[in-house]
């Protein structure tokens, strides 16, 4: 009787894995395949349209930068800034990292990256520590930025090359 009950609280706890199992790879499957939700997006954009006044009042700078989320990057970046050939700037936000804190990629990534961003507005071209220079750094605090810290070791800025994500 004992070890009939042991079996079926073995059983149970094996379906109970299964469906946990099968529940996460259905979670992980939706996060891949679907746009990111509403509210997140919608996040984002406010805090786009912040750094583009933020980049007027402080730097006079009126423009539009395009942000795309992708889900093509290379996992280890989180966001980038790119400049391509015909001098088209834009800035890339990883998709697969929103799962972990959409706060941290809108709140640290995206001012870090619009800084980059800005330094290609200004004509600022400076491969100096991996586009992390002194001016970089002022412009990310101007724009309220948590991320400034020039000692990263991404490679975040991307110019001239002719594959984006
Ligand atoms: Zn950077």
């Amino acid at each position: 009787m004992f070890l009939k009950r042991l079996n079926y609280f073995f059983l149970s706890i094996t379906i109970l894995g299964s469906i946990f199992l099968v529940y996460s790879w259905i979670n992980t499957y939706n996060f891949k395949n679907n746009p990111l939700d509403e509210k997140i997006v919608k996040k984002v954009k406010e805090k786009q349209y912040y750094l583009e006044k933020l980049s007027y009042q402080k730097f006079g700078i009126n423009r539009k930068i395009p942000l795309i989320i992708s889900d093509k990057m290379p996992s280890k970046l989180f966001g980038a800034a790119t400049y391509s050939k015909n001098g088209q700037i834009s800035i890339y936000l990883n998709k697969k990292r929103f799962k972990e804190s959409s706060e941290y990629m809108i709140n640290d990534v995206l001012p870090h990256e619009y800084a980059h961003a800005l330094m290609f507005v200004k004509g600022y071209f400076t491969d100096e520590n991996g586009g992390h220079s002194k001016q970089w750094q002022n412009i990310c605090i101007e724009l309220e930025g948590i991320n400034c810290n020039r000692f990263v070791d991404h490679d975040d800025v991307i110019m001239g090359k002719s594959i984006f994500f």
